[in-house]
């Protein structure tokens, strides 16, 4: 029988607290501190494995006191995968070398292959969300590939057409998969974009319609997560080389132009100038005040300073403290650090807001 978690009512705040999307898994589950760790239990006991893990992390994100949830993306070896799992004509076992991320952080990466005709053959995540939305009544967040992330993060082994086209089909594919989400009881669908930082001009191109066709109609709340990569040693020495922020000058014009209501960007790891917020005017902003790259955890202080420099762009109803990306290289005790930092200095800006 499932009992739901229950703690403090969600507070009637206007900066609310959420991450943007992966929690580390348990070490018995899957090897820590790496992407696209092998699960460690036999298929036959997955099922029960991911439950139990799941409940473990939902009830951390209660116990730190986020206002939206999410399944720590517990049952996926990798966030594309989780979707690309459930899609009839992909591989996700069989995987290939493919140069990916423009090769900003190394020369090949582990990809799925497209091996057939791409086919969404009903909800792939619609579960998870069900087994969370039964642990706590706190609004849920599913988040997705977008469209551009999730085609280059595929070997199209049958030559299905240009990468654009395979976005498109694939945004139609998310475009189901939103829907029947929303239907569900997701609070939030999100798609995570972190190539929208990568590829410029294919961005403009095509991706932003892609994204706009995974979003369109999808009968919840819809973000979108633009980040410069996980916090694993090859993306931190590119940051610390990397002198060029102007990236979201580019892409976070192109959502202005959607009608996607959240953006989730990274601000703590990155040489970012916050003024690019204001580009965002009339959109959540799930501001990026917690460093995913480091063991080191935040102090509520830290997270209020970076919350109120977001304040000057961003009005405090329309502000979350989040993340800079997905916790799953962190160590459990540093995600949970991280989650407590992000509730603790948002309640100490929100006090001097009077709320
Ligand atoms: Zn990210």
């Amino acid at each position: 029988m499932n009992v739901p978690i229950r703690a403090t009512p969600i507070r009637a705040s206007p900066i609310r607290a959420t991450i943007v999307g992966s929690l580390p898994k348990p070490g018995w589950l899957a090897e820590p501190g790496i992407l696209q760790a092998a699960w460690k239990v036999p298929p036959a006991d997955l099922a029960e494995a991911w439950a139990d893990a799941t409940r473990l992390c939902v009830a951390s994100q209660v116990a730190a006191g986020l206002d939206v949830v999410t399944d720590g993306e517990q049952r996926r070896r990798h966030y594309v995968w989780g979707f690309l799992d459930g899609i009839a004509g992909v591989d996700t076992e069989t995987l290939a070398l493919k140069p990916t991320r423009g090769q900003r952080f190394r020369k090949e990466t582990p990809v799925a292959r497209l091996i057939g005709e791409p086919e969404w053959r009903g909800p792939v995540l619609v579960e998870p969300l069900l087994a969370v939305r039964a642990l706590t009544d706190r609004p849920v967040k599913v988040t997705l590939p977008g469209p551009m992330t999730l085609v280059d993060s595929l070997l199209d082994e049958v030559g299905r057409g240009s990468v654009a086209d395979l976005a498109m089909i694939f945004a139609d594919l998310l475009n189901c998969e939103a829907k029947a989400l929303a239907a569900a009881g997701a609070a939030v669908v999100q798609f995570d974009e972190p190539c929208f930082n990568i590829h410029l001009d294919a961005a403009r191109d095509w991706g932003i319609v892609a994204l706009q066709r995974a979003s369109a109609g999808a009968g919840t709340t819809t973000g979108v997560h633009i980040c410069y990569g996980y916090g694993g040693q090859e993306v931190t020495d590119w940051k610390a080389a990397n002198r060029d922020w102007s990236h979201y000058e580019h892409s976070l014009a192109l959502v202005a132009g959607t009608d996607i209501d959240q953006v989730s960007i990274e601000t703590a790891a990155a040489g970012v100038d916050i003024g690019v917020l204001e580009l965002l005017r009339g959109k959540d902003v799930l501001l990026g005040v917690v460093d995913v790259g480091t063991e080191r955890v935040e102090t509520a202080n830290e997270v209020a300073d970076r919350l109120r420099r977001g304040l000057d762009h961003v009005a405090p109803e329309r502000l979350s403290a989040c993340t800079d990306c997905g916790l799953v290289l962190r160590s459990r005790a540093a995600a949970v650090g991280k989650m407590r930092a992000l509730v603790e200095g948002a309640a100490l800006v929100n006090r001097e807001l009077a709320f």
